[in-house]
């Protein structure tokens, strides 16, 4: 068990975070980007980076290999549709995209944007740590969190279809 502080300074025991964010136990900052019958897609606002989000599988599992060809088809189809809105809306270039299977939730993908600040970092897959430390503990300020709170209704908007 984990104990978790919400938003609103509760604090809940779950199993895994992120069961208990796709089965919307646990509400989500800024709430739910989008979701499907397999998937939930998030912006994970303790690392304050515009168009971040985090796209969890709605099973608990961890591995790849583990997908259901439903599961397959519905993950692909979203992470390609939050890709393109994050262009479209947030006029994001490049993504990197990082996904660990021995994590302590279960199965979320995460979708860093990539933006210049960050290039100070480095470019390679040893700059997304730091770079999401800079942000949690530089980029933490009132301004910068409304602006990742619009940019997540944004891509809410976009993708259901409200542009
Ligand atoms: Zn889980």
């Amino acid at each position: 068990m984990r104990q978790i502080t919400l938003s609103n300074g509760t604090t809940v025991e779950v199993e895994c975070l992120s069961c208990a964010l796709t089965s919307g136990l646990v509400q989500p900052d800024g709430g739910v980007v989008i979701e499907t019958e397999h998937f939930h897609a998030h912006q994970d606002v303790a690392y304050p980076i515009k168009g971040l989000i985090i796209l969890a599988s709605k099973r608990h599992i961890y591995c790849f290999d583990e997908l259901t060809e439903e599961e397959q088809l519905d993950y692909i189809s979203l992470l390609t549709k939050i890709r393109k809105a994050q262009r479209d809306v947030l006029g994001i270039e490049h993504v990197y995209y990082f996904y660990n299977e021995d994590t302590s939730h279960h199965f979320h993908t995460w979708m860093v944007p990539r933006y210049k600040w960050m290039n100070e970092f480095g470019r390679s897959v040893e700059s997304v740590r730091p770079v999401l430390r800079h942000a949690r503990n530089k980029m933490n300020n009132q301004e910068n969190v409304n602006e990742v709170i619009q940019a997540i209704s944004l891509l809410t908007k976009a993708l259901h279809g409200e542009r």
